[in-house]
């Protein structure tokens, strides 16, 4: 994951532009991707798909002529979508299109202006304190015309009728935490669940954030309703903080119990906040005409880490480590999700007389208090299966791990004792 990071990092991303298309490029040599092009100027809701943008250089002269500022060193120094600019300014003139944060001095802030033509540079507050007086050259060589905006999916075909997403967005410059490691997380989580057994389809979304989402939504407005189980937008997981869940919209989602039941499990788990319309693409999914099961699952929450949106948030911020940890935590969210069926017994009177399937007690050996513990799971799972409860209600009421639980209960399907629901 972490090697796939470092080669996007550079690529200059915006919501438009080759640098979303060559991400694209790039992960589809790792998954098999199905892109979607829309042209500029294409409603969407109450959106328009803005121009496309492009660079072939940013500079700023300083008064003897040098190169002060150049925009192939870091792409961070130009505010996405400035528009052409070649000029000569004073100082103080220049200052009025220079961003710079002062409680973060020393590194470049990341800034945006998609929808309003502008320009700007974002520097240092420490850099641009050392600014001397006189007249500076600024060059923008960018062009911003019609063209389209590029998306792209994954699809893992289980032939159910309900899907799971893992949304990622594919937008923002040289970053590797915010944007980046959930995308790198995406394509993994795509290699690890293809080969495996699930109930449920997934759908791994790469996508410009909030206009590219909005996109996707209007495109599958009608399907995605009927046919989504839950989703999960990955991002900011790539650093060393403890893992944040922000629940959906709809408090009574399943996914929110999940994660509830794996968070109180995990010593990796760090807190779980309640929905909020601030933040990133679940503003659209949980939009009150969806209101879908989308939740938030992270590491440092986006907006509460220093190094977020500047260029501290670089790749020595993550490591293949983190990714790791957090790659093993979305699926365990995805199995104990997926393993959450209801049962119900064959029939309910009474219990079955376990030692005719071999269920009960072995005599010898030293495996007893083991078998005692899976006696012990069989009996939760035969009395609950109920139709009504289901594993994470088991799993509860017993103490017992809902993964364990399965197993147990996948035995006394195969014994004939309960059915899957
Ligand atoms: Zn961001």
């Amino acid at each position: 994951m972490y090697k796939l990071l470092q080669e996007l990092f550079p690529y200059n991303r915006s919501i438009t532009g080759n640098g979303v298309r060559k991400t694209i490029e790039r992960i589809s040599i790792e998954i098999p991707l199905k892109t979607t092009r829309i042209a500029s100027g294409t409603q969407v809701f109450d959106w328009t798909v803005p121009s496309e943008w492009n660079v072939k250089s940013a500079k700023i002269y300083d008064p003897d002529g040098n190169v002060i500022v150049d925009f192939s060193e870091n792409n961070l120094y130009l505010m996405s979508y400035s528009v052409p600019t070649n000029i000569v300014l004073t100082l103080e003139q220049l200052k009025k299109h220079i961003i710079t944060d002062k409680s973060r001095p020393d590194w470049v802030p990341y800034s945006t202006s998609y929808y309003k033509d502008n320009w700007a540079f974002c520097l240092p507050y420490n850099f641009v304190k050392n600014m001397v007086e006189g007249d500076y050259q600024v060059v923008i060589e960018s062009i911003k015309e019609p063209g389209e905006l590029v998306y792209a999916e994954a699809f893992i075909d289980n032939k159910s009728e309900k899907e799971v997403l893992i949304s990622s967005y594919i937008c923002h410059p040289s970053m590797a935490n915010d944007s980046l490691s959930g995308v790198v997380l995406a394509v993994q989580l795509y290699k690890e669940l293809k080969n495996i057994n699930s109930n449920y389809n997934y759908r791994f979304l790469f996508a410009p954030e909030t206009i590219g989402t909005i996109c996707f939504l209007y495109n599958n407005k009608e399907k995605i309703a009927s046919s989504l189980e839950y989703g999960l937008v990955a991002t900011c997981v790539g650093d060393s903080g403890r893992f944040t869940y922000k629940r959906t919209r709809n408090q009574r989602s399943k996914i929110n119990q999940i994660v509830d039941y794996v968070f109180s499990d995990s010593d990796v788990a760090g807190k779980i906040i309640d929905f909020s319309p601030i933040g990133s693409d679940e503003r659209q999914y949980c939009s009150p005409g969806f209101n879908l099961d989308v939740a938030v699952l992270t590491r440092s929450m986006y907006g509460h880490f220093p190094e977020y949106h500047t260029s501290a948030d670089n790749l020595d911020f993550v490591s293949e480590k983190n990714l790791q940890e957090s790659l093993e935590l979305y699926l365990q969210v995805i199995k104990t999700y997926d393993a959450n069926c209801k049962f119900i017994r064959q029939s309910g009177f009474c219990e079955p007389q376990m030692s005719k399937y071999n269920m009960y007690r072995d005599i010898g050996g030293g495996g007893e208090d083991h078998l005692a513990v899976l006696v012990q799971q069989r009996m939760w799972v035969l009395n609950f299966a109920d139709g009504e409860n289901d594993l994470l209600a088991i799993a509860l009421k017993s103490g017992f791990n809902l993964l364990d639980l399965e197993k147990v209960a996948t035995e006394l399907v195969d014994a004939g004792l309960i059915l899957r629901q």
